[in-house]
């Protein structure tokens, strides 16, 4: 094993399983998608340490065990068609490609969209699409959608997200501002118009910014 792969273990056990996280489609793929490879070359050999680390342009890639905490409140089985709002680095997106069947990755920062796509091709995620567009829309061309996952924080769950899940299922986003403490909720769609909202603890996100989101320079 290399020392990436034996970081990257360790990291799967010492900040992800014996924080709680027991899916174990969860930890394998976690144990699979280098993060060295989504982060700056020069924050490579931080790329396992226990915290979110900068991307560019102000943005960041979630700490492990947020990213694993995410997909697990998902409750994905395999095989599903799922939602990614905020690709970032393309280090959530590449977790669940693994699991899921198909990923549709929304950016709306071109530049991010681009480093995104320079690793999913040189990796071979091939079960990745990606948009450059407001995420707070959704994709509508691909829904309904198993499970939707929102890597930024907006004042509430926006309204077309709700729209283009299926029945029963599940969103996984955090809702409050920037700077301060946001909760992490989950909404279980369970009818027409009928969603079951979990709280999933507090988290630290950036804004995601659109028109279902906040307004740019106002969050
Ligand atoms: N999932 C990422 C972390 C993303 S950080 C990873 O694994 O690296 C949040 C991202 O959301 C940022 O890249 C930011 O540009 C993006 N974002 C903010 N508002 C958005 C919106 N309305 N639509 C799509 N992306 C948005």
């Amino acid at each position: 094993m290399d020392d990436f792969s034996v970081q990257r273990k360790q990291m799967v056990e010492r900040q992800i399983a014996a924080r709680g996280v027991c899916d174990s489609l969860v930890l394998a793929a976690m144990k699979n998608v280098p993060r060295e490879c989504f982060v700056l070359e020069r924050w490579r050999d931080h790329a396992y340490e226990d915290r979110p680390l900068p991307v560019a342009l102000g943005q960041t890639i979630s700490q492990p065990f947020i990213v694993a905490l995410m997909i697990e409140a998902l409750g994905l089985q395999g095989g599903e068609k799922v939602l990614d709002v905020g690709t970032g680095s393309g280090y959530a997106a590449a977790v669940l490609s693994k699991i899921a069947a198909e990923v549709y990755s929304v950016e709306r920062l071109s530049d991010l969209v681009a480093y995104a796509r320079e690793r999913f091709q040189s990796q071979r995620y091939d079960n990745i699409h990606q948009l450059q567009g407001d995420g707070s829309l959704g994709w509508p061309e691909h829904a309904p959608y198993d499970a939707i996952v929102v890597a930024a924080a907006g004042p509430d769950v926006p309204e077309p997200l709700r729209e283009q899940l299926t029945l029963g299922g599940r969103l996984v986003m955090p809702l409050g501002s920037a700077g301060r403490i946001q909760m992490l909720v989950r909404e279980t769609r369970r009818g027409e118009d009928r969603f079951k909202r979990d709280a999933l603890g507090e988290v630290g996100f950036v804004p995601l910014i659109g028109a279902e989101a906040w307004h740019e320079n106002n969050n």
